[in-house]
C-alpha cells in the first residue's frame, strides 16, 4: 500500500492543491491528514472541504480544536486567527446551509488518536495527542520526555504539530529527511516516530510544502517512508493574509521564510 501522509495545512489552499496534485502524480491508495487543517491561513473552508473530499480521515489538531471548541495555550495572534476562522465557517453556514451541515459533521468527527496497522497516529504526541510538541532537540535535551513518549507506542507513530519533518528513532535520535536522503526504512523491533512536516506553514527554514508517502505491505506492515518538498505559489497566499485585518501580517511573512 502507498499512503499519502499530510499534516498542518493551516488554511493554505495553494499549498494543499500543490501537494495533492503531486501525490496524485505519484499514485497512492489513500491519503490521511494528521490535523491542523485550519488556523492561521486565509482559506479554511475550502481546505476543510478539500480534505473531506480527498482524505480517508483526518485527526483533530490543536487549531481545529480551537476553532471548533476553544483555543488553549494560544498567543494573541493565534487566538484572533482562530476566532476569524470560526467566523468564516459561521458565514458559510448562513450562505449554504446544506454544505455547511456536511462540513460541521466532518469537523465534529475528527478523531484525536487513530491506530492504522502498526502506526499510532496523533497530531501532537502519544502522551498528549492534541497539544504536546515533539521537537527535534527533545531527542537530545529531554530524555525523560522521550522515554515516557516512546513507552506509549508499540511500534511506530505518526505525528504533526511542530511543522518540522523528520524521524525520531528509539527515543534518542532525530534525523532530518536530508540526513536520510529522503527515505526512512523501518526496522522491525526499532520504534520510530515520524513527522511529515507541514503542508501549509513549514517551520524548518525551508518555505516549501512538506509531506510524506508511506509504503507498507497489504497488511500495513511498515516498509519505508519517503519525504517530499514542493514549491507552491506562496506570494498569493501572503497577499490574501495581508488583506485580512484580523490575521496579523506576520502570518503571511513567515510563509516566505519557512518559520
Ligand atoms: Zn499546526
Amino acid at each position: 500500500m502507498r499512503i499519502g501522509i499530510i499534516s498542518d495545512i493551516h488554511g493554505n489552499l495553494e499549498a494543499l492543491q500543490t501537494v495533492l496534485a503531486d501525490i496524485d502524480s505519484k499514485g497512492v491508495d489513500k491519503i490521511i491528514s494528521l490535523g491542523d487543517i485550519i488556523g492561521y491561513g486565509p482559506d479554511p473552508v475550502a481546505c476543510v472541504d478539500l480534505v473531506a473530499k480527498r482524505c480517508e480521515w483526518s485527526l483533530m489538531g490543536n487549531h481545529d480544536f480551537a476553532v471548533l471548541y476553544e483555543p488553549t495555550n494560544f498567543n494573541k495572534a493565534a487566538e484572533e486567527a482562530a476566532f476569524w476562522t470560526r467566523e468564516q465557517f459561521e458565514e458559510e453556514t448562513k450562505r449554504d446551509r446544506e454544505a455547511a451541515v456536511k462540513r460541521w459533521e466532518f469537523l465534529g468527527k475528527l478523531r484525536v488518536r487513530v491506530a492504522m496497522g502498526p502506526f499510532l497516529c496523533v497530531h501532537g504526541s502519544p502522551r498528549r495527542p492534541i497539544n504536546e510538541y515533539m521537537f527535534p532537540e527533545d531527542a537530545e535535551n529531554s530524555p525523560q520526555k522521550m522515554i515516557s513518549i516512546f513507552e506509549r507506542i508499540q511500534k511506530f507513530c505518526l505525528v504533526g504539530h511542530t511543522h518540522v519533518p523528520g524521524v525520531f528513532v528509539g527515543d534518542r535520535d532525530f534525523f532530518k529527511p536530508g540526513e536520510l536522503n529522503g527515505v526512512f526504512e523501518f526496522v522491525e523491533g526499532q520504534k520510530a516516530i515520524l513527522n511529515p512536516g507541514s503542508v501549509g506553514q513549514p517551520r524548518d527554514s525551508d518555505p516549501r510544502s512538506s509531506y510524506m508517502i508511506l509504503e507498507t505491505g497489504d497488511d500495513l506492515t511498515a516498509q519505508r517512508a519517503h519525504f517530499y518538498r514542493l514549491e507552491y505559489p506562496i506570494q498569493p497566499v501572503v497577499d490574501k493574509i495581508h488583506a485580512i485585518p484580523k490575521l496579523t501580517n506576520w502570518l503571511g511573512d513567515r510563509l516566505l521564510e519557512g518559520r
